[in-house]
């Protein structure tokens, strides 16, 4: 009878959740054309929730890859918005639903199609399943290298290579879709490639998280730590998804430290540096810091160049380089954006049976082309702006000099003027009527802190990319 109360309470969160699915529909209407609407989020179900994760569920398997690509991060920042316990959505599949719960932990980064198979089955807890089927698709080979990527990709291939950690752990960390995933799927593949014996074990934070709880649950807790303590090389995607989740951290750290103590290579990635990881123990974060920590940077137009004359040759396309040259240009938020933008092109011409010329590309990508282009503007900044530095849009406008609203008043206005075409004087006036000089002012003393302090430097690199990454 004890857990009647509990019930109901979940009942009645769940019920609230549905409401506010209604809220962001409405929302969403407003803000995309009626057909993508009706296509796309129309179709979409609340399912359940589950810790920070709100799961949606598709009616099939193209609905849920588009929205994946297309939509999802507007739809988890409005769902932020309006429940700040919501942090993360994911979709499933609703006819085979059951498949699909009982893999519940996949990335919504971490998901390609080629990578659904995924062999685990949660009923019968079997440690030998625990991990992710390695995609093997994702290879050192097919991984195009560039000033960005250069030292993650010679990382990891060092470690790929070797049969005693150089670095312990091996930190990567970048933005979304940049190919940290790729690279561990590349490692997977190489040390099975040429050390099969080496247990190499796979999973993202999440699933850990899950396993965690789970063998907790079902008092699997010894196999559980046994399992993780005998792999040679384990690799954890994703790892900000243990942040603020104290006990699968404590357990974690444990599991890390045996590991490190027993020379066995640890393989790590995030969406931000050990130190930037919020909610998360300082110990871990040191810990996490003590081996190699390799960070991928947003793409430059060459690599994006690169990588689509690759994707596109392995599909034996001849493409005019005049599109591929568009492409690189204007799609420049992830390289999986950028595949699918390819897969898009080839699949049409393919269909309609005409050889690609750049008008047909114009049309058949506009809208991709204008969610990038995008169409960020002063508001997009400032708002975002103030989500990262928990502060208020108001406060931008006021006339507050304190150093926590002041500096990123200042950080808002150099991005207005360095990501858009506005002028001094207009930005002056969307930042509470305020002089030209005023702006000119802040932008001067960002630059200058961005080169004398590479804290400062990095802080403003990563709000960039989160200012041109969320573009939908
Ligand atoms: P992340 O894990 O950082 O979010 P992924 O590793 O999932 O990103 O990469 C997204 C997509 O882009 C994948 O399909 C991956 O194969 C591809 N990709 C990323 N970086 C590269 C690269 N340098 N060369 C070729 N393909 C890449
Ligand atoms: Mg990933």
């Amino acid at each position: 009878t004890s857990c009647l109360p509990a019930d109901s309470q979940d009942e009645k969160a769940q019920n609230s959740l549905q409401e506010e699915w209604n809220i962001i529909k409405d929302k969403l209407k407003k803000e995309i054309t009626q057909a993508a609407f009706t296509n796309w989020v129309s179709p979409l179900v609340f399912s359940r929730s589950e810790l920070h994760i709100a799961y949606l569920s598709a009616p099939t398997r193209f609905i849920r890859d588009w929205v994946a690509t297309h939509y999802i991060s507007r739809i988890r920042h409005l769902w932020h918005d309006v429940n700040k316990k919501i942090q993360d959505i994911k979709i499933d599949i609703s006819h085979d639903l059951k498949t699909i719960q009982e893999i519940p932990a996949i990335a919504e980064d971490s998901f390609t199609p080629s990578s659904s198979s995924l062999a685990v089955e949660e009923d019968d807890f079997n440690p030998a399943k625990i991990g992710i089927q390695v995609d093997t698709k994702m290879s050192f080979s097919n991984f195009i290298v560039g000033k960005s990527n250069e030292l993650a990709f010679a990382a990891a291939q060092r470690v790929a290579e070797s049969l005693t950690p150089t670095f312990n752990p091996l930190f990567l960390y970048g933005g979304v879709g940049l190919g940290k995933t790729h690279l561990m799927h590349a490692i997977a593949n190489k040390i099975k490639e040429t050390n099969p014996k080496r247990k190499v074990l796979y999973l993202s934070a999440e699933k850990f998280m899950y396993q965690f709880v789970r063998a907790l649950r079902y008092k699997t807790i010894v196999s559980f730590k046994e399992q993780f303590r005998t792999v040679d090389v384990l690799m954890i995607d994703d790892v900000q998804f243990i942040s603020g989740k104290d006990s699968t951290q404590e357990e974690f750290f444990h599991t890390f430290n045996a590991l490190v103590d027993q020379k066995h290579q640890i393989i790590i990635s995030a969406d931000k540096s050990p130190s930037d990881l919020e909610g998360m123990e300082d110990r871990l974060k040191s810990r996490l810091g003590w081996g190699l920590v390799a960070d991928i940077h947003p793409t430059t137009f060459e690599l994006r160049l690169s990588i689509l004359e690759a994707k596109a040759s392995e599909q034996n396309m001849v493409i005019d380089p005049e599109i591929l040259s568009l492409l690189a240009q204007k799609i420049t938020s992830n390289i999986r954006e950028l595949e699918g933008a390819l897969n898009r092109l080839i699949a049409y011409s393919t269909l309609v049976g005409r050889v690609l010329t750049v008008n047909m590309a114009m049309e058949v990508l506009s809208d991709l082309f204008r969610s990038n282009a995008s169409t960020i503007n002063i508001e997009d900044i400032q708002k975002k702006i103030c989500d990262f530095y928990s502060i208020k849009v108001a406060d931008l406008h006021s006339g507050k000099r304190a150093r926590q609203v002041a500096r990123p008043r200042q950080i808002a206005m150099y991005f207005s003027k360095t990501l858009t075409t506005s002028s001094l004087p207009n930005i002056g006036r969307k930042f509470g009527g305020r002089d030209h000089s005023t702006v000119l002012h802040a932008v001067k003393t960002v630059e200058n802190l961005k080169n004398t302090n590479i804290q400062f430097a990095e802080e403003l690199r990563m709000i960039q990319q989160k200012l041109q990454n969320a573009s939908c």
